[in-house]
């Protein structure tokens, strides 16, 4: 495939990091990272890609349909992945606004921009232009009480305020191409986990609380089962679904790993014990610091994705099983205590102040 230039929004979280990596170390194409730099959004998650000429950053919210214009004119992106996006389901329960602005508002806003451009385009660079909507499972709601898995046929029934505001914005995608043909494509996946991760999710944050002796709080009985996709693994999936992906089409991606939360975290215990048997001054074993505590109100018993349409269609497959993916991100904490340090002590943003303004 010749160079393209691919437009990523919400480069500087964790899914949209580890596509730029991607990008950057796997392909020759030009990036340019658009993001608001949230408390989600940290550069030093980039800090090897940053020294690629290929790569470019701007700094703005995808609301500004200004900017977002602007930018659409200056770097005349042929593929456009889509993650920016408020993602944590916690926080929407605390605070839904914020994730019908980002979420709805501004996916609208970069449909209209994209829509705008794409009909300027002509010959192969309209024929081959791409909006890529990243999305997640919870649009499809609960499993419970089942073995189904969810297809993309699986009807929507988003539980919280953050999966309804992910529903609402693959309904909208879907809507610009059936209405006005913009050439899409969705993948819904499920939930991921590896290097960069922001300590708020369940596996980075029983990993940082076990080292400093901290309990490890699981929601109700630790029941409620995921499937875990490794990050690359998904970064990958992205890139396979955005350059051979069929116009119109939903994928969902997983990594035929259903585990229940307390599985997940009994097993991060028996690695810490492992790989850093030095433990906190007054903890025997890690698993000893397991806490139970109330449940998240709404919170859905079982997700599980059939990958199949992806691996038959376009041969993908992850290359981490659980185990190994696990490992690997236990030892990535381990071995980059300064990326957790200034995540955890807030100075990760010290270097997002120096791009105020920057576009
Ligand atoms: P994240 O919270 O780590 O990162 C989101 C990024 O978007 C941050 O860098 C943030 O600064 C940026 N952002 C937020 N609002 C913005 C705005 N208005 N304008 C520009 N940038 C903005 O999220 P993530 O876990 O990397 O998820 C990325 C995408 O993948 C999301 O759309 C999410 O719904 C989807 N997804 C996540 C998972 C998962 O397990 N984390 C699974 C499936 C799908």
């Amino acid at each position: 495939m010749g160079k393209k230039n691919i437009l990523v929004t919400g480069g500087a979280g964790f899914i949209g990091s580890a596509v730029v990596r991607y990008l950057i170390h796997e392909t020759s194409h030009g990036v340019v990272n658009i993001d608001k730099l949230t408390y989600a959004g940290n550069l030093e998650s980039l800090s090897e890609a940053t020294k690629s000429s290929r790569y470019h950053f701007v700094h703005g919210d995808i609301c500004d349909s200004i900017l977002m214009e602007q930018v659409f004119l200056e770097f005349e992106p042929d593929l456009v992945m889509h993650l920016a996006a408020e993602s944590h389901v916690d926080r929407s329960i605390d605070g839904p606004t914020a994730f019908i602005h980002t979420n709805i508002v501004g996916t609208c806003t970069l449909l209209e921009v994209a829509r705008s451009y794409w009909s300027r385009l002509e010959g192969e660079k309209k024929a081959g232009f791409r909006f890529h909507h990243i999305s997640t499972d919870e649009v499809y709601g609960d499993l419970e009480g089942t073995t189904d898995l969810f297809t993309e046929e699986t009807p929507y029934a988003p539980s919280s305020p953050y999966s309804a505001s992910k529903a609402s914005s693959d309904h909208l995608v879907r809507s610009w191409y059936r209405t006005y043909g913009l050439p899409i494509v969705i993948t819904n996946c499920s939930n991921n986990y590896g290097p960069y991760h922001f300590p708020e999710k369940l596996i980075p944050l029983m990993i940082l609380n076990a080292l400093e002796g901290k309990p490890l709080p699981v929601y109700g009985k630790g029941e409620q089962i995921r499937d875990w996709l490794y990050v690359e693994d998904h970064a990958r999936a992205l890139y396979k679904v955005v350059t051979e992906g069929k116009v119109g089409e939903t994928y969902n991606i997983g990594g035929h790993n259903e585990k229940k939360n307390i599985e997940v975290v009994s097993t991060l215990c028996d690695l810490l014990e492992e790989l850093c048997p030095s433990k906190p001054v007054g903890v025997k074993a890690y698993r000893d610091l397991i806490t139970y505590v109330q449940d998240r109100p709404g919170h859905d018993h079982r997700y599980a994705i059939d990958a199949g349409k992806i691996e038959r269609e376009l041969g993908w497959r992850p290359i981490e099983t659980f185990e190994t993916g696990l490992r690997k991100t236990v030892q990535w904490y381990l071995d980059n205590s300064v990326w957790c340090r200034h995540v955890q002590d807030g100075s990760y943003q010290r270097e997002r102040l120096g791009h105020v303004g920057e576009s």
